[in-house]
């Protein structure tokens, strides 16, 4: 063996991987089912290697297995799913004890948990390795989240940490804790990017819709918001694509797109999970529904053609300028809230799986590399390096006192929003989250109430200890006899 590491799978994703370790000075067997693919690898890039690093092509599983030195460290980027199973199960019966393999896939948590248990028995390391970042990610520094043993992670780390972005002198990787942990928060990252970009989607749909502004002008008011709080890659993304003009017609190009939202799943397993966990993520909820909701084209066509109202009906007369910045409030009061509820949900996680997952260093690993990155992130790494048990972000005093600053705005957005007929579901949801928080009595009690009555299924009372259960008819029948 004379590789420090072996990567199988050179479709988008592990190809620039692999570039990016051999950059880095690794020496990095790298194999595909395809041998074109590996030929094609080593003819373009082949020579791209730094300080000793290179890409060493292998045509078999078992001669990249051979090529890696021991302890072996195999990196697996195939496509998620069956394929990841039927890959490991290749390389498993190649590799000796102590050997890491390593799944870089979005991968399923569960899936994960599952192919760690399986290879544990046999004296193998399973590493679940959460990559975000993308095509230019994996190439230039993604942010890298590592669940596996503490073995695994000391085997891994420099390569790993070698090949991370890094912001402030500070790479963007971190072990998170054992089996699923990487993949867990990577899902979780996925899941908080859906309810960003939902976020951003209804800010533009307000500014066109209700303000009249045309996208062009929205880009303009975007790449302003990202010279502030708001900084970060996806608001900088969508002045982009604002700006951008279809090249034939010559229509702003979001006017030539299909309005059906597509997904690959890591929205709705984050929601999967967090209804199991019994945590509110309402903002990723809305937006993983919200995508589905755009994907109805013939419950849309249907309701457009029974609920008609011309644009006029619904014009609602706003200040452009002021409406512009309550907007820019209100984005930011949710999406602090929607990051709120997607650290509570990584939090639950933890708690649920005994990882020892620091929420700090999430944060620290997210400002860079990964399609969330944002300054903001900054703030939440403070949040929880100045108390790390803390009960949920919105309360710490950065964020309180933003969300507090917005909250006027944050209403009048959603307020203006229903006249107008816009819908805001994660506007909507995540003020009705920040009421119901710090609402002093919520109606709870009345549900309580509703289900001892119908189901005897008991409350608790609010001046004494115990479980309680009204005797329903029995009440009935006393006052009856009065
Ligand atoms: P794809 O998901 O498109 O997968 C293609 C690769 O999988 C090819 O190398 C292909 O080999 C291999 N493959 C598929 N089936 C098998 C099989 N049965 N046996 C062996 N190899 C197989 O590649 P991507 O690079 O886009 O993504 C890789 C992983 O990274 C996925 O899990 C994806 O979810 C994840 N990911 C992707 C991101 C992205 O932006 N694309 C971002 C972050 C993570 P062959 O060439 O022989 O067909």
């Amino acid at each position: 063996g004379s590789a420090r590491i072996g990567l199988t799978g050179l479709a988008t994703m592990g190809r620039n991987l692999a570039r990016n370790m051999a950059r880095h000075g690794h020496a990095v067997a790298v194999h595909n089912r395809t041998t074109a693919r590996t030929e094609s690898l080593l003819e373009e890039h082949g020579d791209e290697g730094a300080d000793g690093g290179r890409l060493i092509g292998t045509e078999s599983l078992e001669q990249l297995v051979a090529t890696v030195e021991r302890p072996r460290a195999i990196v697996v980027m195939v496509k998620a799913g069956e394929p990841t199973d039927a890959v490991i199960d290749e390389l498993v019966p190649l590799l000796e004890e102590g050997d890491v393999v390593v799944d870089a896939g979005n991968a399923h948590p569960d899936d994960t948990r599952r192919r760690e248990e399986a290879l544990r028995e046999h004296g193998l390391h399973f590493v679940g390795m959460g990559v975000s970042g993308g095509e230019v990610g994996a190439l230039e520094g993604p942010s890298i989240m590592v669940g596996g043993s503490e073995h695994a992670w000391e085997q891994l780390r420099p390569v790993v940490t070698s090949i991370a972005a890094v912001v402030d002198g500070t790479p963007c990787c971190a072990h998170v804790g054992t089996d699923a942990a990487g993949h867990f928060v990577k899902m979780v990252h996925n899941g908080i990017e859906y309810a960003d970009m939902q976020l951003i989607a209804e800010s533009y749909d307000l500014l066109r819709s209700v303000a009249g502004l045309e996208p062009a002008d929205i880009a303009g008011v975007f790449e302003e918001w990202n010279g502030g709080d708001l900084e970060s890659f996806l608001i900088e993304m969508t002045a982009d694509v604002l700006r951008h003009t279809d090249a034939e017609t010559g229509k702003p190009f979001v006017d030539v797109v299909e309005d059906a939202a597509e997904q690959k799943g890591t929205g709705r397993w984050t929601v999967q999970s967090a209804l199991d966990l019994g945590v509110p993520v309402t903002g990723i909820a809305e937006a993983t529904f919200a995508r589905s909701l755009s994907g109805h084209t013939d419950q849309r066509k249907a309701a457009r053609k029974t609920f008609s109202t011309s644009p006029e009906e619904q014009r609602v007369e706003v200040d452009r300028e002021a409406f512009t910045d309550q907007v820019r409030a209100a984005l930011y009061a949710s999406k602090v809230v929607a990051y709120a509820q997607g650290f509570d949900q990584l939090a639950a996680g933890a708690d649920q799986n005994g990882w020892e997952t620091d929420l700090g260093e999430v944060a620290t690993i997210w400002r860079g590399g990964c399609i969330i990155r944002a300054q903001f992130l900054d703030r939440i790494r403070e949040a929880f390096s100045d108390e790390p048990d803390l009960t949920t972000l919105l309360t710490t005093p950065y964020f309180a006192e933003a969300v507090a600053e917005g909250v006027d705005a944050w209403r009048e957005v959603v307020a203006t929003a229903a006249h107008a007929g816009v819908p805001v579901p994660a506007f909507g949801s995540s003020l009705s989250y920040f009421d119901g928080l710090r609402r002093e009595r919520l109606p709870a009690a009345l549900v309580q109430g509703l289900r001892d009555n119908f189901g005897a299924h008991t409350y608790r009372r609010v001046d004494r200890e115990g479980t309680f259960h009204t005797s329903w008819a029995g009440d009935l029948a006393e006052q009856e006899m009065d």
